[in-house]
């Protein structure tokens, strides 16, 4: 379908990776969102090989191995830091035909705005959407109104949108961890820098990875209630209590940040959801399906259904409804395996069941290498870019 313009709300890696597919693509797009000020929640992300292809095909590989950490291996250890295996990426690299990039959020957000061509509208929270059969009103708190042909709903996991697509209020789940993360500068001390290493005990993790800038991302994760307080000053006290014993880049590391730039998230996930679409407008991204960051893949899904979304409003000719339906059969299928998957990573991970907990820790000191490799291959091919 030729000259359509879409109206996005929600200008995180979900809404501008679609509006830069999109524009490409020869359509009109406008970008809306709520905040004031364009400043990404949490301080890095690591793109698996699927959410990097997208990048590729939209022209900005070559600036997101510039922002990118260069991980070759990824080391298990024990708390104490015995290390219990040592996976070799390059094998995985060769097998999907691309390279991980763990990167700051800030640059990938950076990125994206610069690669998006025009103006992201800030400022401008949606509160409602109309559509009939001839378009797609999107309205917002400040009175303002943004027409389209279609409009997608990017606006993340507390998606004001979601209810109007679903016609019910779906709430996110708390999964029961709280996962503290920021960036240090890159440190033989703390790990090696070609490594993501991931210290694991008590069903607690503590990891850090290369990103670009000769920086860590790390992140500590501790099972809690869900509302436990939130106080910067606070983070350094309770971390030193939660790790007491650990291995000493553990300790290392909870010196050396500063807890005024470290988010600290309370997890939650979303769906599986059967449906994603309802005439004119589509979920996308974590208002769709937010995932476990236990396999790094939601902002990786996020990219991929704005790929997906594009290509069918690109290649076919019926309706914008009929492109939307095609994107949500295709996407429902591949994001809710992702959730699904990444829930049971993170109770297996998190002592749901401590029983199946302390058996993971056993393999992870048993494991090939490359079933470890395999099994992340195989939710990577399973993307729209084998
Ligand atoms: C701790 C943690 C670690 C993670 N690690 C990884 C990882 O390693 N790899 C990976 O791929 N994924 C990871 N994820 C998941 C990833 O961060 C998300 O899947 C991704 O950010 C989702 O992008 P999005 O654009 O859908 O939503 P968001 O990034 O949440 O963006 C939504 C946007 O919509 C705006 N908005 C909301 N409501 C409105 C409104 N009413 N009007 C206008 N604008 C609105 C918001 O301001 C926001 O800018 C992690 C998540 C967490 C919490």
């Amino acid at each position: 379908m030729d000259n359509l313009k879409v109206v996005v709300i929600g200008a995180g890696i979900g809404g501008l990776t679609a509006g830069i597919a999109l524009q490409q693509a020869g359509y009109e797009v406008e970008i809306y969102d709520r905040v004031k000020e364009m400043r990404p929640v949490g301080a890095g992300i690591s793109l698996w090989s699927n959410g990097i292809k997208v990048l590729n095909r939209l022209g900005l590989g070559a600036k997101v191995a510039r922002i990118g950490g260069i991980m070759d291996h990824m080391e298990y250890r024990t708390k104490t830091g015995e290390l219990l295996n040592d996976i070799d990426l390059m094998p995985l690299i060769h097998e999907v035909g691309q390279r991980p990039y763990p990167v700051a959020r800030r640059d990938l957000q950076s990125m994206l705005v610069e690669a998006f061509l025009g103006e992201v509208h800030l400022d401008h929270k949606c509160v409602s959407v109309e559509q009939d059969e001839t378009g797609v009103t999107a309205l917002f708190e400040n009175g303002h109104t943004a027409q389209g042909d279609l409009l997608i709903a990017a606006d993340g996991l507390r998606s004001v949108l979601r209810s109007y697509v679903l016609d019910q209020d779906v709430e996110p789940k708390y999964v029961g961890y709280v996962n503290w993360n920021g960036l240090v500068p890159a440190d033989e001390e703390l790990a090696a820098k070609n490594t993501w290493v991931i210290y694991v005990g008590e069903h607690k993790r503590a990891s850090m990875m290369p990103v670009g800038g000769d920086r860590f991302y790390f992140f500590f994760d501790v099972p809690l209630p869900k509302g436990t307080p939130a106080d910067p000053e606070q983070y350094k006290t309770e971390l030193k209590q939660h790790f007491v014993g650990w291995a000493d880049p553990v300790q290392n590391l909870i010196e050396r940040f500063d807890p005024n730039a470290v988010a600290r998230p309370e997890i939650h996930d979303l769906g599986p959801i059967d449906r994603f679409v309802k005439g004119r407008v589509a979920l996308l991204g974590d208002s769709a399906h937010t995932t476990c960051p236990d396999m790094g893949q939601g902002g990786c899904q996020a990219m991929e259904d704005g790929l997906v979304l594009t290509n069918y409003l690109i290649s076919t000719n019926i309706s914008v409804e009929d492109a939307l339906k095609r994107y949500e059969m295709e996407r429902t299928t591949r994001a809710n395996a992702v959730v699904d998957k990444a829930r049971k990573r993170a109770e297996q991970i998190h002592g749901k069941d401590p029983e199946i907990t302390q058996q993971w820790y056993k393999q992870l000191a048993t494991e090939k290498p490359s079933d470890v490799t395999g099994a992340i291959a195989k939710v990577i091919m399973a993307g729209p870019l084998h």
